[in-house]
């Protein structure tokens, strides 16, 4: 098959039918990502955006794609990563980011849950082998990924959800009964640096290819406590279905989108204990680290 350019096509949008050649492709993802940035209007001239990097595909993408935009509009980019203490894994990814923002002269900073919270997941995991790291970790980072943004003086927090994390985040909190974290998903709060999501339309595959076609190095190692994650279960759940049905994720995301925002006056707090955002008196990952006995 041929791309509408004429050239050979890699690659099929089953929901459209639609071939791209890999420069097409490469330049549709781009097109992606920029008209999703201004329908949303994400960035501003001279905004300084902390992208949070872990190393995967995603984030490594993201953090190409915002600095190729940097040329056109003006920001400052600074590279954030959160060390969750995963011996073999983190350290690992941090290996592939620092040669990485080396080779695009971008400033990196670290933050650990070590410095932070004076726990690492390891830990967590070797005093209780049954614990559920990845509900910890998940709370963990976000509180750490919205304070580091904070201590870079950051305007804006970038992060590489593509639209299967998106659909996977909204099946969960659905699958959950969790409606406060799905207005979470739609709120903004001056206590929060504004968290950016500019490929949230851009499909996982897309994705991949994309840094296999312009030569994105990225980490692909797993977790070792990532077979105790529902999100797994949820992403399985969802490709399944899509390759039943082409446009089952784009359309599980278009019916969240279509919700009435929720009001939520009031409903964003400090944290008596740490002074973090919290929707209760004390925030979730507070009330994590009162389980665990760390603080
Ligand atoms: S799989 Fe779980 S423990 Fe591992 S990095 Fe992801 S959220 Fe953290
Ligand atoms: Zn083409
Ligand atoms: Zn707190």
């Amino acid at each position: 098959m041929n791309c509408k350019c004429g050239r050979d096509a890699v690659y099929l949008r089953v929901q459209e039918g639609v071939h791209y050649c890999p420069a097409c492709l490469s330049r549709q993802t781009e097109r992606q990502f920029e008209k999703t940035i201004s329908k949303g209007k994400m960035l501003e001239k001279n905004d300084t955006v902390a992208v949070g990097v872990s190393g995967g595909k995603d984030s490594m993408v993201l953090l190409h794609l915002m600095k190729k935009l940097s040329e056109k509009l003006p920001m400052k980019l600074i590279a954030v990563t959160v060390d969750e203490g995963i011996a073999g894994y983190r350290d690992r990814s941090i290996g592939a980011i620092n040669e990485f923002v080396k080779a695009m002269d971008i400033e990196h900073q670290t933050f650990s849950f070590e410095n932070e919270f004076d726990i690492t997941i390891d830990n967590l995991v070797k005093n209780d082998p049954s614990i559920k790291s990845c509900t910890y970790c998940g709370v963990f980072r976000r509180t750490l990924l919205n304070k580091a943004a904070r201590e870079v003086s950051a305007t804006k927090l970038a992060v590489g959800h593509n639209l299967d994390d998106e659909a996977q985040s909204i099946l969960m909190n659905v699958m959950r009964g969790d409606v406060t974290r799905m207005a979470r998903l739609a709120k903004t709060s001056e206590h929060f640096v504004r968290r950016i999501k500019p490929m949230k339309n851009i499909p996982e595959k897309e994705i991949v290819a994309y840094a296999i076609l312009n030569n994105i190095p990225y980490f692909d190692g797993e977790c070792p406590n990532s077979f105790n994650n529902a999100r797994r279960d949820v992403q399985a759940l969802l490709n399944n279905m899509e390759q039943k049905y082409p446009g089952t994720k784009s359309n599980v995301i278009s019916f969240y989108r279509k919700l009435p925002t929720l009001e939520e006056k009031g409903i964003i707090m400090r944290c008596a204990k740490c002074g973090e955002p919290s929707s209760h008196e004390t925030c979730k990952a507070c009330e994590l680290l009162d389980k665990v006995g760390t603080k």
